[in-house]
């Protein structure tokens, strides 16, 4: 959810007390965001605060949405890019336990969109249930997994939901589904609401065979990521009928690097951030790799990195 608004009226710097004071949920003020993300770059949220259930959550929503202070929430991270500016406004993630339940209701799971996707995955193979297991090598939770359509060659999260529970800006809670709730390749219409939880639908198979193929498609997919260092994102989503990986080769930008920041050449759509690397280095070197392919193959990439 990209809740936007004015600057707060009150920051760290000016006073001691923040629009949120009285609603009886932690905040704190100046939080490094690169804690929080893979890459582990980028500035401090000027408010952060990890709500204890929707109550709490829905408090601070409405309080958002009341004082205009920008709201966005954070998954596991793995999937943007903080400026170095940092973000003035209110970062949630849904780490406590009331947002990550997994549920198996055969032949569905429910997961809370704070659950770890690969702890989901594991769950419902597990419970003998198909349908997630080519999910497994994909970072995060399964809130980002939802507004992302995340997957991959083995099919996307989009194809299993059943429904989707939101909240909206004011707090209040609903239940979306499928069409109301659309998923197109790295894509979802959830952009305008904070993901709490989703039902998925699955097939009833045999869990031994599923461990199988999930262990595989883990050992493929691991192998296909760069191994040894956490501080890496996916550059690019695969445009139809190819991949980004290949165009980055083709068009010779796989040795690109800016400042602390380089393409990792055995994988070339991922992007690793070294000592001392800027959030800027990074910004610099996706656009160059994107420029490469466009002057070089004529191919317009898209950014799978969402620039914060
Ligand atoms: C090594 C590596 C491998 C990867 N492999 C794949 C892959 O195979 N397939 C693939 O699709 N992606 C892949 N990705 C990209 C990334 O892992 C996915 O996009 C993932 O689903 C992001 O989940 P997250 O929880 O980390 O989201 P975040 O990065 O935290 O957030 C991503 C976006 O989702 C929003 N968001 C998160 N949670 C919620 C919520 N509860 N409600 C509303 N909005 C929310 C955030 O505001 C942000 O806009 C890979 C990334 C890395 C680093």
């Amino acid at each position: 959810m990209k809740q936007s608004g004015r600057t707060p009226r009150r920051t760290a710097a000016a006073s001691d007390e923040t629009p949120f004071d009285d609603l009886g949920v932690a905040v704190s003020r100046a939080e490094p965001l690169s804690h929080h993300t893979w890459l582990g770059v980028g500035g401090d949220a000027a408010f952060f605060c990890e709500p204890v259930d929707a109550d709490a959550l829905a408090r601070i929503v409405s309080r958002c949405q009341a004082e205009a202070v920008p709201l966005r929430i954070l998954g596991g991270g793995s999937n943007v890019l903080v400026p170095t500016a940092g973000f003035a406004g209110m970062i949630v993630r849904l780490s406590a336990p009331a947002f990550c339940g997994i549920d198996v209701r055969r032949p569905s799971i429910v997961a809370g969109a704070g659950a770890k996707l690969v702890h989901v995955v594991s769950a419902a193979v597990q419970a003998g249930l198909a349908g997630l297991e080519t999910l497994v090598d994909v970072p995060g939770t399964v809130g980002g997994a939802l507004v992302g359509n995340a997957g991959g060659r083995g099919g996307d999260i989009g194809q299993r939901v059943r429904e989707v529970t939101v909240m909206l800006g004011d707090g209040t809670v609903e239940r979306r589904s499928p069409p109301d709730v659309a998923f197109q390749a790295r894509w979802s219409n959830l952009d305008d609401c904070i993901v709490l939880g989703c039902r998925l639908d699955l097939e009833e198979e045999g869990a031994e065979l599923l461990t199988k193929r999930m262990q595989r498609q883990w050992i493929v997919g691991r192998a296909e990521q760069p191994g040894g260092t956490r501080t890496v994102a996916m550059m690019f989503k695969d445009p139809l009928g190819t991949t980004a990986e290949s165009l980055v080769v083709q068009a010779g930008a796989r040795d690109l690097r800016v400042g602390g920041a380089a393409v990792y050449g055995p994988h070339a759509n991922y992007v690793v951030a070294g000592p001392h690397c800027s959030s800027d280095d990074i910004r610099a070197l996706v656009e160059q790799v994107r420029a490469a392919v466009r002057d070089r193959l004529g191919v317009e990439l898209s950014p799978q990195i969402e620039v914060w």
